[in-house]
């Protein structure tokens, strides 16, 4: 009946707010109440929510602020335990539980974090609980900010492998050119094509910054984002009634945007991409036996170790001849390594005193030179 099993949905300001200046419990009611009815029946979704600033704006009956970045991270320390707080009353009517889950660019992009924050997360959909996903605005600085939710959210995707990211907004998608100004504007249905057209990214115009929203340009950065790392993107308009699961029932609403990989290369060109590390393992013959058989790598396979590396670093997978095997991210570090290899799994919490799971690399982080 659902066409995409792992949902990642956007819920920007415009869309919460209906274009006031207050949080709109209808609409939040309305699309809790489709998200709900998605994960009951088996989808497992993510929110990512804007909305912060907005409640912390309203929360101080709309104070004049400078426009400074500390002001902004004011309001949204302020704001986001409250629009949490609407999210929680409102998925309590359906025994459904959400968590708070607030990332910035470095938790999701580098590769020491990238694990924890992926892992979190799966977690969480594991339990059936539904992860809500903001900035952290509060303590964001310029370097470490992805900025917007749009971009956010391509990132989440690529983060947790999903399979459509949805992106509300209070437009019905993404116009040939600026409806405002063009009258003869059209709607733009689907993008197969592997790069979006030039046209489409000039008619996106600028991004725009009020309450933190980025805009259609921001939109479209993250579908192209997104769709590279395997991920069905669509822009549509929030309040349409029923948006959310006529999108997952893969019905034409607002813009499509075609993935051009599969998440599986996407994750493979991101591991990939450190072929040249000097962080090694060296495994033994029933180690390389399993994992040309698709299994993780166990920390009873491991022979030695070269290089000093941290948990969520690219290691190189050698056999005892030195040549090369695998590349994976690995679930544990040099000193971790030290105490359990050629252990057995069921050991490494009573080694170490916690463990993050049985494996050294697990099979989805590892790729077979
Ligand atoms: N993180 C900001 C907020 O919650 C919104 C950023 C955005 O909408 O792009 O208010």
């Amino acid at each position: 009946m659902y066409k995409y099993k792992r949902l990642v949905i956007k819920l920007g300001t415009s869309t919460l707010t209906a274009g006031t200046s207050y949080i709109s419990q209808d609409i939040l009611f309305d699309l809790a109440s489709q998200i709900n009815t998605l994960c009951k029946n088996n989808c497992e979704v993510v929110i990512v929510s804007s909305g912060a600033m907005a409640s912390g704006r309203e929360a101080l009956s709309f104070p004049k602020l400078p426009k400074d970045i500390p002001a902004k991270q004011m309001l949204s320390a302020i704001g986001q335990p409250r629009l949490m707080a609407i999210y929680t009353k409102l998925f309590a009517q359906y025994n459904q539980i959400v968590s708070q889950v607030l990332l910035t660019r470095q938790d999701i992009t580098e590769r020491r974090s990238y694990l924890n924050s992926r892992n979190t997360i799966l977690a969480l959909l594991k339990q059936k609980v539904i992860p809500i996903i903001n900035e952290n605005d509060a303590v964001a600085t310029e370097e470490i900010k992805v900025g917007d939710n749009d971009n956010l959210s391509a990132l989440v995707s690529n983060l947790i492998d999903a399979d459509l990211l949805l992106i509300l907004t209070d437009q019905p998608g993404l116009y040939t050119s600026d409806p405002n100004i063009n009258p003869n504007a059209t709607l733009v249905k689907e993008i197969t094509e592997p790069n979006i057209p030039e046209e489409l990214w000039q008619s996106a115009g600028k991004p725009s910054d009020d309450l933190g929203t980025g805009g259609m340009i921001t939109k479209l950065q993250a579908a192209d984002l997104a769709r590279r790392s395997g991920t069905t993107v669509i822009i549509a308009k929030g309040n349409t009634k029923n948006n959310i699961i006529r999108a997952a029932q893969n019905e034409s609403i607002g813009t499509l945007f075609r993935p051009t990989h599969s998440t599986l290369e996407g994750r493979k060109r991101f591991i990939l991409s450190d072929r040249d590390t000097k962080k090694i393992i060296q495994i033994d013959n029933g180690a390389i036996t399993a994992l040309k058989n698709g299994s993780s790598l166990l920390p009873v396979g491991i022979i030695s170790i070269q290089g000093s590396f941290e948990r969520g670093d690219t290691v190189k997978l050698i056999d005892q001849h030195n040549l090369e095997i695998a590349l994976g991210l690995t679930n544990y570090s040099t000193t971790e390594l030290n105490k359990i290899s050629g252990k057995q799994s069921v050991d490494i919490e009573s080694l170490l005193g916690y463990n993050y799971g049985e494996e050294v690399i697990h099979k989805d982080q590892l790729v077979m030179i």
